[in-house]
């Protein structure tokens, strides 16, 4: 009985991992966990069903008691909040009859549920725009299992959540349009109080507004001093996540109404979009991008950007070349300046004139400096080099690391001192923490050395 195990996706670096005999014998626990689940899931989906055929609901209300009342006789039994029950039973049933190949792969314990629940919840934003045309829903949630079905080397629960963004808005551009414009009317503050003196503000506002504070709000702490007086008037350390709340504190006590401005884009100061040139000459209507990977846009709105002259904007222009492993690779990067990069004629003949827009881009971008090639004698990587490898970095080069690049340290990969240039071949974005694991020479994907895996490892 039983069919071969198949391999985690590990990325190849790390294939060595494969061989460590507890990492094999863990990797074969959590493979029966994942098929024991998804049983455990069917035998819940059938008594729902069994339930439903007995007690025939004829009207909708009295379905929906119905259904309310089987998963708490179901939360009531594996001692669970109800919530978790409907929420794991709808996962499944969306996936199933949507997506039944990422479902098999569930069941055969190659993905696991959280990958499941990140495509579901995606083929659920598809659905829901596209309701009343089965054809359309069928398509595009078929291509987004056929994208998801198989995890690729590096699969991460974060990087897959975003894969799953991207190809969602990307596979419906109006839907993630809608849904975009009605998501703003959700914007709130609220305030619970708690016992020991503080209150938690939550606060559920656009992304172009909060992606703008959050960056400032680290520059501020990064800078501010770290000496202070506290209550006592002694003189305290003050840690980063306090002076960032210290930061806060300040702008919401001192800030005026007076400084709000009219356009959703007043927010927009030190934040990187990447929107792609047929975006930019009207061609299509595919997202944008922010560098690091944050957020995504619909096209009116990064377009809205550009064209808004309120808004203060350096132009980038960026070209790519598709890597071995299918990835795009940034390989020259333009300085224009604040200026618009289409001038008002051929932004004028859009878009009937997108491809003479395309081409003039193009022009500019082969005949301009590449800032990519930027060299410098300096130990430390400033201007035009930290910018061009920040934008073609983005975020933290780690595997499966998501650590935006303004929250991150430029890394010589082959190190200064040991002779490695100062130039963009050589500099890469790390965050902290994945800077001090490469700095002991244990990120083998990351450090230039051709070292054998360790003895640990194997085994041995
Ligand atoms: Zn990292």
């Amino acid at each position: 009985m039983g069919t071969p195990m198949a391999d985690p996706a590990v990325p190849e670096d790390y294939a060595h991992l494969l061989s460590a005999p507890e990492l094999r014998a863990a990797w074969e626990e959590e493979v029966a966990s994942r098929q024991a689940e998804a049983r455990k899931i069917q035998h819940l989906l059938d008594y729902r069903e069994r339930r439903l055929a007995q007690e025939q609901p004829k009207h909708t209300f009295r379905r929906s008691a119905v259904l309310k009342a089987v998963h708490r006789e179901i939360a009531l039994v594996l001692g669970v909040p109800e919530g978790q029950i409907y929420r794991m039973l709808s996962t499944a049933s969306t996936a199933q009859e949507w997506l039944p190949r990422t479902w098999e792969a569930y069941r055969a314990g190659i993905v696991d549920a959280d990958r499941v629940q990140k495509v579901a919840e995606g083929a659920g934003d598809l659905i829901e725009t596209n309701s009343g045309d089965r054809q359309v829903q069928r398509e595009l949630t078929a291509a987004l299992d056929t994208r998801f079905c198989v995890p690729a080397a590096g699969d991460h629960r974060n990087t897959v959540a975003r894969a799953v963004r991207d190809t969602v808005a990307e596979l419906d551009t109006a839907g993630h349009q809608r849904r975009y414009e009605i998501a703003q009317n959700t914007r709130h503050v609220s305030f619970v109080a708690l016992d020991n003196g503080m209150t938690l503000m939550k606060a559920l506002l656009p992304t172009l507004v909060l992606a703008s504070v959050e960056e400032r709000l680290h520059a501020a702490a990064a800078t501010a001093t770290r000496k202070q007086k506290n209550a006592a008037g002694e003189t305290a350390e003050v840690g980063y996540h306090q002076r960032m709340a210290d930061t806060l504190t300040g702008w919401l006590l001192t800030g005026s109404g007076a400084e709000v401005t009219d356009s959703q884009q007043g927010g927009t100061a030190g934040i990187n979009i990447t929107i792609p040139l047929e975006t930019v000459t009207e061609a299509s209507d595919a997202p944008a991008t922010s560098t690091d990977g944050r957020f995504i846009l619909p096209a009116a709105q990064a377009r809205a950007i550009m064209n808004d002259p309120k808004v203060e904007k350096t132009f980038y222009l960026t070209g790519t070349r598709t890597a071995p492993d299918g990835n795009q690779q940034s390989v020259r990067i333009v300085k224009l300046g604040s200026d618009h990069p289409l001038d008002n004629l051929a932004r004028a003949e859009r878009p009937e004139g997108s491809e003479q827009a395309s081409s003039r881009l193009t022009e500019k971008l082969l005949s301009g400096t590449n800032i990519l090639e930027t060299v410098s004698s300096a130990r430390f990587v400033t201007g035009n080099l930290r910018r061009a490898v920040l934008l073609r970095d983005g975020r933290c080069q780690a595997e499966g690391c998501l650590e935006p690049g303004f929250r991150a340290d430029l890394d010589h990969i082959t190190s200064y001192e040991t002779g490695g240039a100062t130039n963009a071949a050589n500099t890469q974005v790390l965050c902290h923490h994945h800077h001090e694991i490469k700095s002991h020479g244990l990120l083998p994907e990351l450090s230039t050395g051709t070292d054998p895996p360790p003895e640990w490892a194997t085994g041995d």
